[in-house]
């Protein structure tokens, strides 16, 4: 069983609650959407074939406990399922970051999904399958990533949306580097009183100039 590999790498988890731990990230080949503000499109179609067995070997070499499975959009290829399975019964935490278009039920409920749900200036909202709002498990978390005060009015609807038992600090509201203020974001939260976490994407704070996997 094989899957296309853009890159697989070591760093510092720049996203999610799990932001600041080194992670071992491997993208995975090939997205069904084209975001606005994609900056993995490096990864639409490059790729090399990898065994299963051959992914597990390497990311072994990194000695980390944590993996994080991404894209490009990595439901695109079937055997996704196949390679989280293998990696959480080796030990490994393991999060998939998923821009929410497919069913995320088809993955192990122990490996932690971030969805990314689209906003208006992704050009791609209407893509949200929003039936994934109702089969997040606690562990779980949601991510809107905001260009401007539409988005954010977006995002404000659809968090009404998920279950009240959600915890409310793994919904997480980014700004787009470069485009939407931080400060901007954080005032607009707080007169809202929104009751979410503001994520900044910590890699491009730390790494600003480089834009593939470090
Ligand atoms: S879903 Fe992610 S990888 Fe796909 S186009 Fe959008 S930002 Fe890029």
């Amino acid at each position: 069983m094989a899957l296309l590999i853009n890159e697989i790498f070591y760093s510092i988890q720049g996203e999610s609650i799990h932001s600041g731990l080194p992670c071992v990230f491997v993208r995975l080949t090939g997205c069904n959407l084209r975001c606005s503000y994609c900056d993995t499109c490096y990864a639409y179609d490059k790729g090399s074939e990898m065994k299963i067995a051959a992914i597990l070997d390497r990311v072994a070499t990194y000695n980390c406990p944590l993996i994080e499975i991404t894209g490009g959009e990595p439901l695109v290829q079937k055997e996704t399922p196949d390679l989280i399975y293998c990696l959480l019964e080796k030990g490994y935490e393991v999060l998939m970051e998923t821009n929410g278009s497919f069913d995320i039920s088809i993955v192990d409920k122990r490996c932690i999904k971030i969805i990314d749900i689209k906003c208006p200036a992704s050009g791609e909202s209407n893509k949200n399958d929003l039936n994934n709002l109702k089969k997040l498990n606690p562990r779980d978390q949601v991510k809107f990533v905001i260009a401007n005060r539409e988005d954010y009015e977006f995002a404000g609807k659809i968090i009404k949306l998920i279950s009240p038992e959600f915890p409310v600090n793994h919904i997480l509201f980014s700004p787009v580097s470069g485009k939407m203020e931080y400060a901007k974001l954080a005032k607009w939260i707080l007169e809202d009183n929104l009751n979410i976490r503001l994520h900044l994407q910590l890699h491009k704070i730390i790494w600003p100039e480089i834009q593939k996997g470090v």
